[in-house]
């Protein structure tokens, strides 16, 4: 399942390819990812370029000319594909050098320079839909959000306020997407060992200090996710021209039985389940 720093190294590469261009041709090969394609899917799309793109939680938002936005969710296997312009040949007539399409591609933009991008996602649980852009912020996936987690909306005070008189775990507050988006299971994890925070401590018991330490360590370890992510994504590119994933060294999650990374500690990193998902800490240097 990509997280937030995936899916942010994704609009960062599709952005400068997408930004200015023409969505010449769109191919939907399916009428439905985990829920039905909007009412005129390719009608609206086609002939619209694209002026601008981000990001909001885990959903990569492509602005349209014409006042509509294109909203793509990768769900758990999602990937979008650039597929560079096939050289032009002349007196030609070997084999097509175009790139095979992905397996499981079931939506195709074809842009005004010939780059293809392909949206390809075996299971299936990728969403899209298009929206007016003026009125995003009430759309039904984005209504109920809290603040971005690297933007200005969340720090140290904004959690302190949130998690006053809350019994529910830190870790369960944490993956609320109504309190930060975009914070999984996995940074869940490493932002707490980095603040040296207990996932299983009521959330009404961090002091000022706490909550500023993990909002802090939040933001870092998504940082640092995005750097490795961009520079992951330039190999990627370069090979295949497929974003989506990529492997970062945790220091807890799915070390379970390693010896904890802090200098000194001498713990060992620990598993344990909470609402279902697992958790990995070190009950040495976490309280
Ligand atoms: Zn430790």
């Amino acid at each position: 399942m990509p997280e937030l720093p995936e899916v942010e190294t994704v609009l960062r590469g599709i952005a400068p390819r997408m930004i200015g261009r023409r969505l010449v041709e769109v191919e939907a090969r399916r009428p439905d990812l985990r829920r039905p394609l909007p009412a005129g899917f390719v009608q609206r799309l086609t002939g619209r370029a694209v002026i601008a793109a981000d990001r909001r939680a885990k959903y990569l938002r492509l602005h349209l000319e014409g006042g509509e936005t294109l909203i793509v969710h990768l769900g758990m296997s999602g990937r979008l594909v650039i597929e560079d312009a096939p050289p032009p040949v002349a007196f030609h007539h070997g084999p097509s050098t175009a790139v095979a399409d992905a397996p499981h591609t079931h939506v195709v933009f074809r842009l005004d320079d010939g780059t293809r991008i392909l949206f390809a996602d075996p299971r299936r649980f990728g969403l899209m839909d298009i929206a007016a852009t003026d009125d995003l912020d009430a759309h039904d996936l984005f209504a109920h959000l809290g603040p971005e987690p690297l933007g200005n909306g969340f720090s140290g005070p904004y959690l302190a306020r949130v998690f006053e008189g809350r019994r529910a775990p830190v870790k369960a507050l944490l993956l609320d997407q109504r309190v930060v988006v975009g914070v999984g299971n996995i940074y869940a994890s490493e932002s707490l060992f980095e603040a040296g925070i207990h996932p299983a401590r009521s959330a009404g018991t961090l002091s000022a200090d706490d909550c500023d330490r993990l909002a802090a360590a939040v933001r870092a370890t998504l940082d640092r996710a995005i750097t490795a992510g961009g520079s992951t994504l330039r190999d990627f590119v370069g090979a295949s021209g497929e974003l989506g994933y990529f492997q970062h060294s945790f220091r807890v999650y799915d070390r379970a039985g390693a010896p904890c990374s802090r200098e000194g500690c001498g713990g060992t990193i620990e598993r344990a389940v909470q609402s279902n998902r697992a958790t990995y800490f070190c009950s040495r240097c976490q309280a």
